[in-house]
């Protein structure tokens, strides 16, 4: 008997937008800097009777990120009200999106592979609860209350743990790209859920097992841990007593860091159990083509987009590409060496290997990528006048490369070299003559 067995894996990630306020009210949005229960308002307190005003800057963020994740822009959305009780949540609902979200339809390349994303829309945080250790009691901290959070939403498309890493690393990249939030897992402002379960095909048979979502996880490594757990599990369970559930039951589940494993915590809720309904406090939102098309505009080069870039043109490694794009001081600094002129596959190698070298200044760092050199003249001032010289006692050298012959000029740039002692910057050098030459 022919058994084949994939795991279904999707994923949600809730992110902190980096807004100078909240998302309802005009409270600072810096849930991580200050005293508990100082940032807050009757608004976000969820006080009756307060009015929420929408943060444009939000918006705009989310549909940013939306553009970056290559979604659809909705030309109409609507914020709704997700009705739940908790105690972080004191108003009783969660203002969210549900039927018109900002952003639909969208896709990220894992790989080659293509990860469908089902929506990214916008919604508000909840307050922070703290266990203490004090018996059955918790503390409540509101300064996280209404804080702008997008939820990215990918399609069921995974079938590894693996992949889901690869994809959840290039979101934070992509965020971090486009500066929507800084995606700090650690401090909570990049949130992971992913959610599983098994087609098993027996022959002609198939089956599924019950949807697992495992709960608000905080790296990359217990995600993957997470997810080969709950996929051990699923198919020992599946091994013991082929009891498979034909009606896809949904089983929300934590899981336990310390212990490793997941711990099923409430068959899920479908949006239905939320009632949602749209938030009589705000009107819906309208997007203009001209407003799309400024949004365009502000979607900066994708990762994606720089790393074919780096692979293709500088023959840069996938990995090294990678480990360049992830920081954002180390890319710019590695763009201006390139600049220079340097060898970017050396390049490349200092900054990863000694990272001290992004906080020496750029000449120093050129110039011992140029065979070992500290003291580069790069002045241009001191290098025309340079250039004005050679040119002038070498006429018969200029004359045969303004008749074609262009292989003298690196005749020329010797001879600038040599009055320099070899410390002309090589590349300005090359610029200065050959516009001098053209003359
Ligand atoms: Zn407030
Ligand atoms: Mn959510």
């Amino acid at each position: 008997m022919a058994q084949k067995i994939t795991p279904i894996i999707g994923v949600e990630v809730h992110v902190e937008l980096s807004t100078e306020t909240k998302m309802f009210c005009r409270c600072k949005n810096d849930p991580f800097q200050s005293q508990p229960n100082t940032l807050v308002c009757p608004t976000c307190l969820g006080l009756p009777g307060a009015l929420p005003v929408p943060n444009e800057k939000a918006i705009e963020l989310v549909r940013i990120l939306g553009l970056a994740l290559r979604c659809h822009l909705n030309e109409f959305s609507y914020f709704e009200r997700k009705n739940y009780f908790y105690p972080d949540l004191p108003k009783g609902y969660q203002i969210s999106q549900l039927k018109a979200p900002f952003c639909e339809r969208g896709e990220v390349i894992i790989n080659g592979k293509n990860i469908r994303i089902n929506r990214v829309h916008l919604e508000e945080d909840a307050g922070k609860l703290k266990h203490t250790e004090m018996p059955d009691k918790s503390i409540i901290d509101f300064n996280r209350s209404g804080v702008p959070l997008a939820e990215i939403v990918t399609e069921p498309d995974f079938t590894s743990p693996e992949e889901v890493i690869s994809y959840l690393k290039e979101l934070q990249r992509i965020i971090r790209t486009v500066g929507v939030s800084n995606a700090d897992m650690e401090k909570g402002s990049m949130r992971l859920e992913p959610t599983v379960n098994l087609k098993i095909e027996n022959d002609n048979e198939v089956y599924y097992s019950s949807l697992v979502e495992i709960k608000n996880i905080n790296s990359f490594k217990f995600v993957k841990k997470a997810l080969e757990f709950e996929i051990e599990k699923q198919i020992n369970e599946y091994s013991e007593n082929k009891s498979v559930i034909k009606t896809r039951s949904k089983i929300t589940a934590g899981f336990n860091e310390q212990k490793g494993i997941t711990v099923p915590l409430r068959s899920k809720e479908e949006a239905n159990d939320y009632r949602y309904f749209p938030e009589p406090d705000i009107p819906p939102f309208l997007l203009s083509a001209q407003k799309a098309e400024t949004l365009r505009s502000k979607v900066p080069e994708l990762p994606e987009e720089k790393r074919s870039r780096l692979v293709e043109k500088h023959h840069l490694s996938r990995e090294q590409a990678d480990i360049l794009i992830d920081s954002p001081d180390r890319f710019s600094y590695f763009e201006e060496l390139l600049l220079k002129n340097v060898d970017p596959i050396k390049a490349a190698k200092l900054l990863i290997n000694k990272p001290e070298y992004l906080n020496k200044p750029l000449k120093e760092t050129v110039g011992i990528l140029l065979d070992g050199r500290t003291d580069l003249i790069d002045d241009e001032t001191i290098l025309s006048s340079v250039v004005s010289q050679v040119i002038s006692s070498n006429p018969k050298v200029v004359d045969s490369y303004r008749l074609g012959k262009l292989e003298t000029l690196s005749f020329l740039i010797g001879q600038v070299m040599k009055k320099t002692q070899g410390k002309a910057n090589q590349l300005k050098t090359r610029e200065l003559l050959e516009k001098e030459l053209k003359r």
